[in-house]
């Protein structure tokens, strides 16, 4: 596949190429341009040449067109899907759930284009005030490879309804979806260069992004080093920025909680999409009086679960995605062993047999006696494997969830309404579930505290990360 840069299908400036490679199969199943900063250079250009159309059409118009790409999206939505498990790793059923939440977000967003509006304010003894919200102009996406096709929408979404212009860079483990959903929406009619997409390494196409001096705001999903790194870029440069980073989500299980429901919670909200969720479920807190019970029937829950290549029927879960992250895991594990840091109840292998061969799985894997001070609390554990502690109350509980640098979700299972309160008030979380984990919602807002990022997704409150508020105040 080509890159996208003013509605046209381009290789890049130096004619080179990188491949993609299927994590189930270890194939190449395509390659796309490894662009310059030329590229990404002559792709602001494209996105600023098409600001002021693009503005100046009316939102209703704006959602039409979005509306339209939806449409298609949804028609194609099993080819679509297919490409994602391909690139992506997970199972057809999490990568169609996926394509889904592209087609709600888009159609979230264009439900709204009559709602950003300014306001009229009466000013006692001057007389009154009004506000008038415009765009930001060119805006910069970059996003991780766990969730390309969601975290597009969630960019794309309020980033176009609202006039800007966008210039995307996918993950260069993801970009084949990213470029087929973008030439869907060229296909609905999206003006030339109002979205551009650019593959090529986040070093040199996503700095030169950031470092533009047309860019009037960045929008990036990733980890926690790569978006300290754009936040200092961005700072030097006084640029907008939404950072949506990692996460090490806590799930407190209390002693009256519905067990059969938290094990499925669990097993979700860790084993969803091979454990690369940035709200998976990273630690387990469950009271000592239901963890015996709570654990096995979690264990069951595990042993249950069938690995293998996405594409095949009746998989649960799919690989990981890519070499760095398999070794990682791989590595985690060893250290658990090497320093008798937990007890691994189930998985801590790379399954075995020739399916499994050439792909990067690992077993679904559950740790407990897990000390405090483990990596596997202390870290973003991106994959497979829930380490498990066991605490005597709440109050335990929640110093241990709080015990983190990260702040993205955290869930409490409870039918205690009391309990439930004292977890909203107390867990250091932007986001925070009561008797669920993991489900996010185009209508909620979503982002993190502490580490975990600045700035909003979804809901209505994003769209004012991506407008610019004027006040007129007038004298009567
Ligand atoms: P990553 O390594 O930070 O990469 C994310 C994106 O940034 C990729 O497109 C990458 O390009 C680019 N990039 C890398 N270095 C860059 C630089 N110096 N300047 C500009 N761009 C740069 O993250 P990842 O490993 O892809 O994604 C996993 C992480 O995302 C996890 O921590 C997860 O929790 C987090 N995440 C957070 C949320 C949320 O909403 N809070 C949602 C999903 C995922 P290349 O691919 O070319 O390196």
């Amino acid at each position: 596949m080509k890159m996208l840069i003013n509605g046209k299908s381009v290789e890049a400036c130096n004619g080179e190429f990188f491949d993609i490679i299927n994590p189930a199969t270890g194939e190449r199943i395509d390659r796309v341009p490894k662009g310059t900063e030329n590229d990404a250079t002559i792709a602001v250009e494209a996105a600023s040449s098409a600001f002021s159309g693009w503005a100046s059409i009316s939102p209703q118009q704006r959602a039409g067109i979005l509306y339209r790409a939806a449409g298609i999206i949804r028609q194609k939505k099993d080819e679509l899907a297919v490409l994602l498990t391909r690139e992506q790793g997970k199972t057809l059923a999490e990568a169609k759930n996926e394509i889904a939440g592209f087609t709600k977000v888009l159609e979230y967003y264009c439900g709204l284009a009559s709602s950003f509006h300014g306001d009229f304010i009466s000013v006692p003894q001057n007389g009154y005030a009004f506000t008038v919200k415009k765009p930001l102009g060119v805006c910069a996406a970059i996003i991780p490879w766990n969730m390309p096709a969601l975290i597009m929408a969630w960019k794309i979404g309020p980033a176009l309804i609202s006039g800007n212009t966008l210039v995307l860079k996918p993950a260069s483990n993801t970009p084949l979806t990213n470029l087929t959903l973008a030439s869907i929406l060229s296909e609905a009619g999206l003006p030339s260069g109002v979205l551009n997409i650019v593959t090529g390494p986040g070093e040199v196409v996503g700095e030169t992004l950031v470092k533009s001096p047309k860019v009037k705001k960045i929008s990036f999903t990733g980890e926690v080093e790569t978006g300290k790194r754009i936040a200092e870029l961005a700072a030097g440069r006084m640029k907008r920025v939404t950072l949506e980073l990692g996460g090490s989500d806590p799930m407190i299980v209390c002693d009256d909680a519905n067990l059969e429901d938290a094990v499925l919670g669990a097993l979700r909200g860790r084993y969803y999409n091979c454990g690369q969720t940035c709200t998976a479920v990273k630690r387990l807190f469950v009271f000592e009086s239901i963890a015996e019970k709570f654990i096995k029937m979690l264990e069951t829950g595990i042993r249950n679960l069938r690995v293998g290549n996405g594409m095949h029927e009746n998989i649960d879960m799919g690989p990981l995605n890519n070499h760095r992250q398999w070794e990682y895991i791989k590595e985690l594990i060893r250290e658990v062993e090497e320093k008798d840091e937990g007890r691994i109840i189930t998985g801590g292998r790379v399954p075995e047999g020739s399916a499994f061969n050439k792909g990067y799985f690992f077993e679904p894997t559950l740790i407990k006696d897990v000390p405090r001070e483990s990596r596997l609390l202390k870290e973003e554990v991106f994959g497979p494997v829930l380490p498990v502690v066991q605490v005597k109350s709440l109050e335990e509980a929640i110093e241990a969830a709080n015990n983190s640098s990260y702040g993205l979700g955290a869930s409490i299972w409870t039918k205690n309404l009391d309990q439930a309160h004292i977890g909203f008030e107390q867990l250091n979380a932007g986001i925070i579930w009561l008797n669920q984990h993991l489900k996010v919602a185009p209508e909620v807002p979503f982002g993190g505290t502490r580490e975990s990022g600045i700035g909003r997704e979804n809901g209505p409150d994003a769209l004012s990360e991506y407008l610019d508020l004027k006040t007129v105040m007038i004298k009567t």
